[in-house]
């Protein structure tokens, strides 16, 4: 695929960057897209060749493609502690281990790659490897092997830390699982319960604590962790766009300035199991009907509203073809520019589904199970990012809020956090056609590595 007229000529290192974290010379040269890219999931099998400074993240990338990949759909299915799961946290230590850094595993589960003595003040970058189910390659991966291959950049150039850096892969970030997303940071930001999350359960009814313990993790380690926070300096966390707002504007990366509040409801609906070929239409008590109702109420309510609302998710009872359900559980997915607006459409939802359940002769309830509030990024970690990167060929980037929910948006209650955003062409995200270019990776190498020197070198 041609590159877009409108990518930048190169992503250079400011002029300014000290002369010891000077990255190799060819890194701008080489972002040039080669002639053969594919548009594919995959990166072209011989950029490594056409792309030298790339190369360690070409082939971790390629190392880690086929973890967790479901031969028939193409997608990504790694969810928390499941083999795929932990075939990647084994990836991340090897990969780890190539760039010479000690990997620890801290209380919750996330893991922490360290270049130099872990300590306070330290650069810390990355995101997560679980996947939803049918996921892409990108959402999450990119982070970390693109804070990887900054590490390397960095090595590379010779250039000494004065300060540690952690790369890092935050544990369940989805959810999906056991429905709490990002469960790894929020257990060390202090703002899940372990008691809750060890309860927590999936479809097979398995504990997370199950789970854990059968993947070798204590569970009763599960709690806020303090030290760990303590030394971070910075998260600066990468991730594709999920979304087309980059795109729209032209431009290869973005820095998020918000993250909108957001949150998942369980919706029970109880009705009367019942013979599919003998009830009566008046003796039904059908509680897929009400369902049904609410999820189109869910469309109309948030559209109007300018939220967004998804029933992504059902669960029947008995869930039988020749059967009327008994119970149908609906999870819904809601996210609002703000707080008061998120709020008036859940409570308007779940107004409509009462008023659908009295009529169908069914019964509904609804039950939070988890909000996260709005999350604006601080200014001041993205102030210093947009002038470096600005001063840089990269250009002024676009600051842009986000529906998506990220262990960078949690972490933010507790540290300074930032996020930069690698534009997705058809904003297609939790599927399988989720796509970034290769150009607008390298690019996001790039600025990751030169936000890394800035902090840990100047
Ligand atoms: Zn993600």
């Amino acid at each position: 695929m041609d590159q877009p007229a409108d990518a930048p000529a190169s992503t250079d290192l400011p002029a300014d960057a000290p002369a010891s974290t000077d990255l190799p010379a060819d890194a701008s040269a080489s972002t040039d897209l080669p002639a053969d890219a594919s548009a594919s999931t995959d990166l072209p099998a011989d950029a490594s060749a056409s792309t030298p400074t790339f190369a360690a993240f070409h082939r971790m990338w390629q190392d880690l493609l086929p973890i967790g990949r479901h031969p028939r759909t193409g997608g990504y299915r790694r969810s928390a502690w499941t083999g795929a799961d932990l075939a990647c946290r084994e990836w991340f230590r090897a990969a780890s281990a190539a760039f010479g850094l000690d990997v620890e595993t801290d209380r919750n589960g996330n893991l922490w790659a360290w270049w130099g003595r872990p300590g306070p003040n330290a650069f810390v970058t990355g995101s997560h490897l679980d996947s939803v189910p049918d996921g892409g390659a990108y959402d999450g991966p990119l982070g970390v092997v693109s804070a990887l291959a900054a590490v390397g950049l960095l090595q590379q150039a010779g250039a000494t830390p004065t300060r540690p850096v952690a790369v890092t892969c935050f544990t369940d970030e989805e959810g999906a699982r056991f429905g709490v997303a990002c469960i790894g940071s929020r257990l060390s930001a202090g703002l899940l319960a372990p008691e809750t999350a060890r309860g927590l359960r999936d479809v097979d009814g398995t504990t997370l604590g199950e789970a854990m313990s059968s993947a070798g993790h204590d569970p009763n380690r599960l709690g806020p962790d303090e030290s760990a926070l303590r030394r971070v300096g910075v998260f600066v966390e990468l991730h594709v766009e999920q979304g087309r707002q980059l795109s729209a504007l032209g431009a290869p990366l973005g820095l998020a300035t918000a993250i909108w509040p957001h949150g998942r409801w369980r919706f029970r609906f109880t009705g009367e199991a019942n013979h599919a070929g003998t009830t009566r239409w008046e003796d039904r008590r059908d509680p897929m009907l009400t369902y049904a109702a609410t999820v189109l109420a869910a469309r109309e309510t948030a559209r109007a509203d300018g939220a967004l609302a998804t029933f992504g998710r059902v669960s029947v009872e008995p869930n039988g073809t020749n059967a009327i359900a008994s119970v149908v559980d609906g999870w819904l997915d809601a996210r609002a520019p703000e707080q008061a607006g998120l709020d008036a459409v859940v409570a308007e939802l779940a107004r409509r589904a009462g008023e659908a359940a009295g009529r169908d002769g069914t019964a509904v309830e609804v039950t939070g199970e988890s909000l996260t509030a709005e999350v604006s990024f601080p200014a001041e970690p993205r102030r210093r990012l947009a002038a470096l990167l600005g001063a840089s060929q990269v250009g002024s980037l676009p600051q842009l809020p986000t529906g998506a929910g990220h262990d960078a948006g949690i972490l933010s209650a507790r540290v300074p956090t930032a996020m930069l955003f690698v534009r997705n062409p058809t904003g297609l995200s939790h599927a399988p056609s989720e796509f970034a270019e290769q150009a607008d990776c390298e690019a996001g190498v790039l600025a990751l590595a030169a936000a890394m020197a800035d902090w840990v070198t100047g």
